[in-house]
């Protein structure tokens, strides 16, 4: 299997050829055109393995189709949106985000807890396409009408079981209900544990699991 057969944007290839990614690996040849194509899917897979390219380059071809990133900034609402427990792998999955988006005009931004929050909400009222957050800052910025989640078309929950073990349930249960119904779920996570199963249940429609 080689990053051309799935039809990525010629904008998503010259990417992945500067960053030396020769072909996908196993989760990637099994998600992406799964993600393609619309499904809901749960993602057994740890950290290491490409699950974040897995997720959001199929994330970012779907963007390049629906968003229209010529709008103004106020009318950047976001689309996908990229739920994490931690910090460094908020940081992780956005330095990722930004590589692969790099010659497409589809803009992102992270929020994170623990650190000032005035120069993360002059980002997000510029308008991003994908968010990355943790749930509690998202939730902040939520609160002081900072980011627009009405036009959210596709949720990843990244590392689910752990943003379970840090007690994150009631956080992603308000965030969930504050998503267009209609919409794409993503859940990946090291383990599927019943704790798992049963949140995918609460929100996902059908999901297709994937396991390597
Ligand atoms: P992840 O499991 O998403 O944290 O990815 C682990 C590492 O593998 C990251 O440094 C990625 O940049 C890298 N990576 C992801 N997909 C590929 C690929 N198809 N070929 C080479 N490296 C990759």
């Amino acid at each position: 299997k080689k990053f051309e057969d799935f039809g990525l944007s010629p904008d998503i290839l010259k990417a992945l050829d500067d960053l030396g990614y020769v072909s996908p690996t196993p989760i990637q040849v099994q998600a992406i055109p799964l993600v393609l194509e619309g499904k809901d899917v749960m993602g057994a897979a740890q950290t290491g393995t490409g699950k974040t390219a897995g997720y959001s380059l199929p994330m970012l071809q779907s963007l390049l189709f629906s968003a229209n990133t010529s709008m103004s900034p106020a009318r950047h609402p976001v689309r996908a949106l990229i739920l994490v427990p931690t910090r460094e792998l908020a940081d992780q999955v956005f330095e990722d985000v930004k590589r692969y988006a790099k010659y497409t005009p589809v803009k992102s931004a992270v929020v994170f807890g623990g650190v000032d929050i005035s120069s993360q909400t002059s980002i997000l009222r510029a308008g991003v396409e994908i968010l990355i957050a943790t749930p509690g800052r998202l939730l902040d910025h939520v609160q002081q009408k900072n980011v627009n989640l009405s036009h959210t078309q596709i949720l990843v929950l990244d590392e689910a079981d752990r943003m379970l073990d840090m007690g994150f349930l009631p956080d992603l249960q308000r965030i969930v209900n504050l998503l267009p119904k209609q919409r794409q779920n993503l859940l990946f996570s090291a383990t599927f544990s019943n704790d798992i199963k049963k949140l995918a249940r609460s929100f996902m429609k059908d999901p297709v699991t994937v396991e390597v």
